[in-house]
């Protein structure tokens, strides 16, 4: 059976505003999914990161985002 994994609607993800306190990266328990500054040519800004090989599929992190940005697809 084909385990489920994290995917994000970037039109509901609000990582861009607020940066490291990302709730479902603070709560992902395998450091999986992360947040990295991505430096711009004018301004740099936050995205996410999942690391799939870390990852566990275990869906913390849709559960921990209050935007329902992120599912397990
Ligand atoms: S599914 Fe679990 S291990 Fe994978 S990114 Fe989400 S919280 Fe982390």
């Amino acid at each position: 059976m084909r385990h489920k994994m994290p995917w994000v609607d970037r039109l509901k993800c609000d990582v861009a505003e607020v940066g490291e306190s990302c709730k479902a990266a603070k709560h992902c328990p395998h450091a999986a999914f992360t947040v990295t500054w991505k430096p711009g040519d004018e301004n740099g800004q936050y995205d996410i990161l999942i690391d799939l090989e870390r990852c566990r599929r275990c869906g913390e992190c849709s559960h921990a985002c209050d935007k329902f940005a992120v599912k397990m697809v």
